[in-house]
C-alpha cells in the first residue's frame, strides 16, 4: 500500500510502526456552527482510509478532536448570550449527527480541547524547561521557532524566507516576542472568556498545542499517520511538529496526509467567504450517501468543484449500484437452483478480478475514483451474467462481493434494517450502566451506534429520551 507523504512529497510504501496496527490522528473541526461540506471532505476521505486499512487487516486507532475553545466559539457565545460550552456542545452533537448521516465511523476517541488543559500545561512546561519556549511579562507563552532547526520541513518553507515575510507583517501588540516567527502556546484571558489557571497566567491554550497533546495522550509519542485539509500544513501542522518533536525528542508522525479543497466556482468553500453549503442543507435535498459518493469519485489530493450537475450525476451513479445490489438480492432469494454450476464457478473467479482492480486502485494512494470504476465494472458484470436461470449461490456470491467493496468506501447499498424499540431500550440501559461504571468510552460508543441507526438520545432530568431522526 502506497500513500503520498506531504513530508517527503513522494508516494511511499506504508510500513506501520507496529505490525498490524495503525495509529492515526485527524484534525477535527472547530465547533461553532454546523459543519459545511468542505469540512466533510477530510471526514469522508480519512474515514475511507481507515476503512481500507481495516479491510487490509490492520487494527486502527483513530483519533479526531473537536476544537472547543477558540475565538469564533467565544464570539458566537457572546452573540447568543450563552456560555462557550453550550455553543460547542451543541455543535459537537450536530456534527456527530452529520457524521452518522455520511456513514463516517465515530473515531476510537474524539477528545475535546477543554478536557485536556492539564496535559497542555504539562507539555508547555516541558518546552519551557528544555529552552524551546518562554513566558513574557503578561503571561503569554511563545514557542521559540529558531531553536528547532527542522522548522519548515513539512511545508518545505525555508526559515530565512519565512523570516522576511514575517518582518513585513509584524503586528503591534506582539512586541514582547523574541522573534516574529514565534507562535503562541498559552495566552492570557480576556474579560468574559473561558480561562484556566496556569503557572504563567489565567488564560487558555493556543490552537496548535491541543493536537500535539491529544495525539500523544491517545496514540503515543510516535504515530503512523497525521492528517487534515491542506490548509493545515502551514502553520498548524508545522507547529505541531515543532512542539511534539522538541518535547518528546522523537519523530512525531511518519506519514502526513492532506486532502485538497472542496471548491465552489473554483474558490475554497469556507465560512469566512460565505460560499458554503452545510451538510445539513445538502441532506434536505439528497441522501448524504450521494455526498459521500461525490467526494470519493475524485482523488483526495485533487481540488474538487462542487456543482449541482455533479451531485445529480453522483445520485444517478449511486442508484445504479443500489439497484444492482437489490436485483442480486432478489435473485438469490428467488433462484430456482441453489448450487453453483461449473460455469458460474468460473464466472465468480472472473469477478474476483474486479476486487484485485479495486485493491490496486486503493493501494495506489487511495485512488477511490479508480476503485469506484472497478465497482461499476462489477455491477456491469453482475447485470450481464445474473439471469433468472442463475443459482442462488451465484447471485449471493456477487452480492457479497459488491457489498464488501462498497462497505470499504462507506457506501451503503442495502437498505438499513429498522432497529426495534426494544433493542433501543436495551442499549440505553447498557449505556446508563456504562456511565455509572464511569466507562464513558462505551457510553459514547453506544450513543454513536444508535445515531448511526438514526436514533438520537437526549439526556433530560426525567431520564433518557430518544427519537428517530
Ligand atoms: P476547521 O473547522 O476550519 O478547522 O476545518 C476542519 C477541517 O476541514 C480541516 O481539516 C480543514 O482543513 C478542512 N477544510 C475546511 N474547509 C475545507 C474545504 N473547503 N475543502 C476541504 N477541506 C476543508
Ligand atoms: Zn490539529
Amino acid at each position: 500500500m502506497k500513500l503520498f507523504n506531504t513530508l517527503t512529497r513522494r508516494k511511499e510504501e506504508f510500513v506501520p510502526l507496529e505490525e498490524g496496527k495503525v495509529r492515526m490522528y485527524v484534525c477535527g473541526p472547530t465547533v461553532y456552527n454546523l459543519i459545511h461540506i468542505g469540512n466533510a471532505r477530510p471526514m469522508i476521505v480519512f474515514d475511507t482510509v481507515r476503512r481500507y486499512m481495516e479491510y487490509k487487516g490492520y487494527e486502527v486507532n483513530y483519533v479526531s478532536n473537536f476544537t472547543d475553545v477558540d475565538d469564533k466559539i467565544i464570539k458566537k457565545a457572546i452573540e447568543e448570550g450563552v456560555g462557550a460550552e453550550e455553543v460547542s456542545n451543541r455543535y459537537i452533537e450536530e456534527c456527530r449527527k452529520d457524521m452518522a448521516g455520511m456513514n463516517v465511523k465515530p473515531a476510537t476517541t474524539h477528545p475535546q480541547a477543554t478536557q485536556e488543559i492539564e496535559g497542555m500545561i504539562e507539555m508547555i512546561q516541558t518546552l519551557i524547561d528544555k529552552g524551546y519556549a518562554y513566558a513574557v511579562a503578561d503571561g503569554t507563552v511563545y514557542f521559540r521557532v529558531k531553536k528547532f532547526k527542522e522548522y519548515g520541513k513539512l511545508s518545505h518553507k525555508n526559515l530565512d524566507d519565512l523570516q522576511s515575510g514575517f518582518r513585513a507583517l509584524k503586528v503591534s501588540g506582539e512586541d514582547q516576542k523574541e522573534d516574529p516567527l514565534d507562535f503562541v502556546l498559552w495566552k492570557p484571558k480576556k474579560e468574559g472568556e473561558p480561562s484556566w489557571p496556569s503557572p504563567w497566567c489565567d488564560g487558555r491554550p493556543g490552537w496548535h498545542i491541543e493536537c500535539s497533546v491529544m495525539s500523544k495522550k491517545y496514540l503515543g509519542e510516535e504515530i503512523d499517520i497525521h492528517a487534515g485539509g491542506e490548509d493545515l500544513v502551514f502553520p498548524h501542522h508545522e507547529n505541531e511538529i515543532a512542539q511534539s518533536e522538541c518535547c518528546n525528542g522523537k519523530i512525531f508522525a511518519k506519514y502526513w496526509m492532506h486532502n485538497a479543497f472542496l471548491n465552489i466556482d473554483n474558490r475554497k468553500m469556507s465560512k469566512s467567504l460565505g460560499n458554503f453549503f452545510t451538510v445539513r442543507e445538502i441532506s434536505e435535498q439528497y441522501d448524504l450517501q450521494v455526498l459521500r459518493f461525490f467526494m470519493l469519485n475524485a482523488h483526495y489530493r485533487s481540488p474538487l468543484n462542487f456543482s449541482a450537475e455533479l451531485m445529480e450525476s453522483s445520485k444517478n451513479a449511486l442508484e445504479r449500484i443500489v439497484e444492482a445490489a437489490a436485483r442480486l438480492k432478489d435473485r438469490k432469494e428467488a433462484a430456482k437452483a441453489e448450487k453453483l454450476t461449473e460455469a458460474e464457478k468460473a464466472l465468480l473467479t472472473e469477478a474476483g478480478g474486479y476486487v484485485v482492480k479495486f485493491e490496486e486502485a486503493m493501494d495506489d494512494d487511495f485512488n477511490t475514483a479508480d476503485a469506484l470504476a472497478a465497482v461499476f465494472e462489477l455491477v456491469k458484470f453482475a447485470n450481464t451474467n445474473v439471469t433468472e436461470e442463475s443459482s442462488g449461490e451465484f447471485a449471493a456470491g456477487l452480492f457479497d462481493l459488491l457489498v464488501k467493496l462498497c462497505d470499504v468506501l462507506g457506501l451503503i447499498v442495502e437498505k438499513k434494517e429498522e432497529i426495534l424499540d426494544k433493542d433501543i431500550e436495551d442499549l440505553i440501559s447498557e449505556r446508563q450502566a456504562a456511565r455509572k461504571a464511569k466507562n464513558f468510552a462505551r457510553a459514547d460508543e453506544i450513543r454513536d451506534e444508535l445515531l448511526a441507526k438514526g436514533i438520537e438520545l437526549k439526556d433530560t432530568r426525567e431520564g433518557v429520551k430518544w427519537k428517530r431522526v
